[in-house]
């Protein structure tokens, strides 16, 4: 396993309890310290704003097929806290708003909603006066919107620890900085070239989020995988205002409250990179705009204090679908790839790049064959 991100601890967790394989993890760094542990825990299961307005229907539709993934993700959080006996993962599913203020945005919800349905997800358009009536806490001159019950959140700091610990009663072994370098053939196994040693494995699968690209490149695969600096911001606590995922029909947000009373704002505004250190750093220019978002959607985020923005690295791909199966020409090497909404997914497609890896799933099984290396979307 290379990465200790949710991916690689979830992929550790399946491999070691269903599979009893031999599981060693390697991790560059600490746990859970990249995405996953710096996301911000929201469920989606609707098609995202951004990409819908910028990249059209055709997309969305090409898009679609990625939705059963979300929505499979949301269902298997509904069994992490009892399966890995950990309630700190603070899963819920009030629904998710997306709110409208201009009849044209209203009008691409109706589209966009449309698009969902076709894929079975619970989608209701609501009019103003329902939107109202189910968020009292919106923004008066909201006309309507979309409500997704299913989805909501949970708590990004816990939920790879949670998988590793599992893990490791499983007995899987992790390793943390140490740094995977290269990866030959050896026979029917793999030679993978750590900063620390050698490690002969029969099977790799990569879970190396953003840097998944280069881990494939070693093979001589270019996956066309992206890395993009973006950034969340967290308020002061407040008392409980805001139950569900609460989204902006204009441009990017999202917003929720947390359990401890945080009201959590992102929706993958860009950030910088550091000119001299080359780590994301939080932009100006998008905090602004992120936080008028905000207010726009939810007017008592103005009465908050801000308490700390960060930045990230997030996992893309040009048009948002995932990949996940064995690398071509590299038998016995996967990947588990979700991007831009990793957190959600990362539960189900874990197992089932799991499953594939230890061989009690079909590569041609219809709900991932479409996002193998190399299929055409
Ligand atoms: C700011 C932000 C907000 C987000 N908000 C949400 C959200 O609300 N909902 C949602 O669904 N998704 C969200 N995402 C996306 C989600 O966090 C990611 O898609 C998901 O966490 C990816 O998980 P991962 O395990 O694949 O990658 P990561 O968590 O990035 O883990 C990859 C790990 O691989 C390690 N690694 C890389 N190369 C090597 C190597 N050569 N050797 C050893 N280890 C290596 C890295 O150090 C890292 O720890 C957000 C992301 C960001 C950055």
């Amino acid at each position: 396993m290379i990465g200790g991100g949710l991916a690689g601890c979830a992929v550790a967790y399946h491999l070691a309890r269903d599979g009893g394989a031999d599981v060693l993890l390697l991790e560059r760094g600490e746990l859970n310290a990249a995405a996953s542990g710096n996301n911000s825990g929201s469920f989606h299961a609707q098609i995202p704003v951004e990409p819908f307005l910028n990249q059209g229907e055709g997309w969305a539709r090409r898009f679609a097929p990625t939705l059963h993934l979300m929505m499979a993700g949301i269902a298997r959080w509904m069994e992490l806290p009892a399966e890995l006996a950990a309630p700190e993962l603070e899963v819920t599913a009030k629904g998710g708003l997306m709110v409208a203020r201009r009849p044209a945005e209203l009008a691409m919800l109706r589209r966009k909603s449309a698009i969902e349905r076709q894929q079975g997800l619970e989608v209701r358009l609501l009019d103003r006066g329902e939107l109202l009536a189910l968020a009292p806490y919106l923004a008066p001159d909201s006309i309507g919107g979309t409500y997704c019950p299913i989805e909501g959140k949970a708590n990004p700091l816990m939920a790879a620890f949670a998988f590793a610990r599992a893990a490791q009663r499983h007995g899987a072994r992790i390793l943390g900085r140490t740094r995977t370098i290269g990866m030959t053939r050896d026979g029917d196994a793999w030679l993978v070239a750590t900063d620390a040693g050698v490690v002969r494995a029969r099977r790799v699968v990569n879970c190396a989020g953003a840097a998944a690209g280069e881990v494939a490149s070693w093979l001589g695969l270019d996956l066309a995988v992206e890395a993009h600096p973006i950034q969340v911001t967290v308020t002061e606590r407040v008392a409980p205002l805001v139950p569900h995922l609460v989204y902006s029909a204009a441009d990017r947000l999202s917003l929720k409250q947390t359990a401890q009373g945080s009201v959590i704002i992102g929706g993958g505004w860009p950030a910088r990179l550091h000119p001299v250190t080359g780590l994301p750093v939080v932009s100006e220019e998008s905090l602004i705009p992120n936080l008028r978002l905000a207010i726009a959607a939810v007017p008592a985020v103005a009465r908050m204090r801000v308490v700390r923005s960060w930045a990230a690295i997030v996992n893309g791909t040009q048009d948002w679908r995932p990949i996940l199966g064995e690398l071509p020409g590299a038998a016995g090497v996967f990947l588990c790839f979700f991007p831009w909404m990793g957190f959600t997914a990362g539960p189900h497609v874990a197992r089932v790049i799991a499953e594939l890896a230890l061989g009690r799933r079909r590569a041609d099984d219809p709900e991932i064959a479409g996002f193998a290396p190399g299929a055409l979307a």
